[in-house]
C-alpha cells in the first residue's frame, strides 16, 4: 500500500487526470508502485475518487484500457513540462477518450420525476464514461488557465506531476523537498570534509 505523504501532490483532488498520471510510478528509494494494478484496486481506486458508482465492476480489459490512457497521459503531461513535442499517438489516444463516450448529459423522463438530466451508460460503458471524463479533465488542464502551473517534481527519481500552488513550488510533497535538501546538505558536508 502506498503511504498516505503519496495522496497528496496538490491539484490531484480537483484533477483526475493528475491523480491517474501519479497513480504509478517510482519513489524515493527506487520503490515502485502501482495504484492500478489489477481490476479490483482499480476499481476502488476509482471508487475512491467518485469516478465510478460503488457497484461498479471493472474487469481485466477495462483495467488495461485505462492504463493505456495513463501513459498516453504520463507522455502528454511530460511533454508541456518539459517543453516538447508529445507524440501523435498520446494525442489521438487522450482524443479518442474524450469522444469514446457521450460527454453530455442526457435527458430522461420518469412518470414520477418529469424530466431529468443524468448521465446514463450501461454497465458495458462504464470505462468508457471514466476515461472520457479523465481526458476532459486531462484536455482543459492542458490547454487552461493553470498549464502553466503543471510541473513535475523535480527531486531525483520522483515522478510525480503536481500543480503548483505558488510561482517556485518545485516539489511535489514536503517529503521530497526534504530529501533533496537533505541529500543537498549531505553533499555539502561531504564537499567541506574532502576540501
Ligand atoms: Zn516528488
Amino acid at each position: 500500500m502506498v503511504d498516505t505523504l503519496l495522496t497528496d501532490a496538490p491539484g490531484t483532488q480537483e484533477h483526475p487526470s493528475l491523480a491517474l498520471v501519479n497513480s504509478a510510478g517510482d519513489v524515493a528509494g527506487g520503490r515502485g508502485y502501482d495504484e492500478l494494478s489489477t481490476p479490483e484496486v482499480a476499481t476502488a481506486w476509482l471508487v475512491a475518487r467518485d469516478l465510478v458508482r460503488p457497484d461498479a465492476v471493472l474487469y481485466k480489459h477495462c483495467q488495461g484500457r485505462l492504463v493505456a490512457l495513463r501513459a498516453d497521459l504520463r507522455d502528454l503531461f511530460t511533454a508541456h513540462a518539459t517543453a516538447n513535442v508529445p507524440t501523435t499517438s498520446a494525442v489521438h489516444a487522450l482524443n479518442s477518450a474524450l469522444t469514446c463516450a457521450p460527454g453530455t448529459l442526457l435527458l430522461q423522463f420518469d412518470p414520477q420525476a418529469g424530466f431529468t438530466r443524468r448521465a446514463d451508460h450501461p454497465v458495458t460503458q462504464v470505462v468508457e464514461h471514466v476515461m472520457a471524463m479523465i481526458a476532459e479533465d486531462a484536455a482543459s488542464l492542458l490547454s487552461g488557465d493553470e498549464a502553466s502551473q503543471l510541473a513535475s517534481c523535480e527531486a531525483d527519481s520522483c515522478q510525480r506531476f503536481f500543480v503548483r500552488t505558488h510561482a517556485r513550488r518545485q516539489w511535489c510533497s514536503t517529503r521530497c523537498g526534504d530529501r533533496v535538501r537533505a541529500a543537498r546538505s549531505y553533499a555539502r558536508k561531504r564537499s567541506l570534509q574532502s576540501a
